[in-house]
């Protein structure tokens, strides 16, 4: 019998599309992006918060460009990044006013690695054509890829009545719901062969169609990934906040995921007041990491606790070990190959304890209540020491340490 384990439905074949230093779709990783939520004009808090979101781990950062003092600042902010040493691609997010900001402010043009345009945005009537056109020149001109984001709140009307109206000659009309699906996806397939038709390369677009909708998501993007090779932008929009908003994206994305639909993921959470606009960064990754597709931090396996133990140890310790993890990464990641697959156990007692230390690279099995007042940790499968006493979480990393420092290579030597 074969002991692989199980996986993902093999990706949806798409274009390659290169945005800076980043490939998305294909054969490439599926890319972690993010969003700001600073006011671009504000070119050093805009940077800091890029630099956050980067050093979290967003691979593409994504800005908004609202007015000429934010398609100003850009370039600023580019220079700021450098100064701190951050090379992450800049998206810039245009509606209603794209094609002049760009035209008046060719140093943004040039700077962003890619323009979003959403066509629900760009212009009504005989505008929007030529201003869609206008954005996509610009795009030609600096040589940028773009993604055409349609989203279900600013969905082009014209396209949305045009579908309704082909709904109504079908001699079984669809319901509201499939009909705005439809126009959803024309919305971004039309989009994009308007844009090839200016001469954009098929190679330089990605598509996204948002809803804020689970099952919408799903039946949406399966329909644009059944009809086109446009590598897709995953995100379910306005998700919300806390739990909420992470329980609605990942049960969105993961199914799509499974299907092998998606190249690049934004989970789009509401911060809690004061809270941490890198959260979606961390969501976004723990998503695909604990589905498989890619690795990014050691994760912690934890049991939830029960009667069995009712001391809070054992949560202490699995939580500051995934902090501590998380904290280390940066460094880490510079100089061990493959240490984002490390695997760590923290187990509450000896019931379920052992068992899942031993599946795990690292695992530690604290004492149930009534049990031994002693921690064996196991090492690869084997039992390797026994921590007893007030100082087991400080011995708990220093054998993390250890293990980091003598399993992983070295970045740059030879193994
Ligand atoms: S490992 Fe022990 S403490 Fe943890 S859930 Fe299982 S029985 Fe309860």
């Amino acid at each position: 019998m074969s002991n692989s384990p199980a996986s993902a439905a093999s990706r949806h074949a798409t274009r390659l599309v290169r945005i800076g230093k980043i490939a998305v779709g294909s054969a490439a990783p599926i890319v972690v992006q993010s969003m700001t939520n600073t006011d671009t004009a504000d070119h050093i808090a805009t940077a800091l918060q890029i630099a956050q979101l980067a050093r979290a781990g967003s691979e593409l950062v994504r800005i908004t460009v609202n007015n000429d003092e934010s398609a100003k600042a850009v370039p600023k902010i580019r220079e700021q990044l450098l100064k701190m040493n951050v090379d992450v691609p800049i998206i810039g997010d245009f509606h209603y006013n794209g094609h002049t900001l760009l035209k008046d402010n060719p140093a943004c043009a040039e700077v962003l690695d890619k323009y979003r345009i959403n066509p629900g945005n760009v212009g009504k009537g005989a505008k929007r054509d030529t201003q869609f056109a206008a954005i996509v020149e610009m795009a030609c001109k600096y040589d940028k890829p773009v993604r055409i984001g349609v989203n279900w709140g600013s969905l082009d009307q014209s396209v949305l009545a045009r579908m309704m109206d082909d709904n109504a000659a079908r001699s079984e009309p669809w319901d509201a719901g499939r009909v705005m699906r439809e126009a959803l996806v024309v919305s971004a397939l039309e989009s994009a062969q308007a844009a090839e038709a200016v001469g954009l390369g098929a190679d330089r677009i990605i598509l996204s169609c948002k809803v804020s909708s689970v099952q919408d998501l799903i039946a949406t993007y399966r329909e644009l990934a059944r009809r086109c090779d446009y590598p897709l932008h995953l995100g379910l929009t306005e998700a919300g906040m806390g739990s909420k908003g992470i329980v609605a994206s990942t049960a969105a994305l993961s199914v799509l995921l499974q299907e092998g639909i998606g190249d690049t993921i934004r989970i789009s959470l509401t911060p809690e007041p004061n809270g941490k606009r890198t959260e979606e960064v961390i969501v976004a990754q723990e998503i695909l990491q604990t589905m498989g597709l890619r690795a990014f931090t050691p994760m912690v396996t934890a049991c939830p606790g029960c009667g069995r133990t009712t001391s809070v140890f054992f949560q202490e310790l699995a939580q500051s070990v995934q902090e501590y993890v998380r904290e280390q990464m940066p460094v880490w990641r510079e100089h061990y190959d493959g240490v984002e697959n490390l695997t760590l156990a923290v187990m509450g007692c000896v019931v379920n304890g052992p068992g899942e230390s031993k599946h795990a690279n690292i695992g530690i099995s604290l004492p149930g209540t009534g049990e031994t007042p002693a921690a064996p940790v196991y090492i690869d499968g084997e039992k390797a020491m026994t921590l007893r006493g007030d100082n087991i979480a400080n011995e708990f990393r220093s054998i993390l340490d250890n293990y980091v420092a003598t399993k992983y290579t070295k970045k740059g030597v030879a193994a």
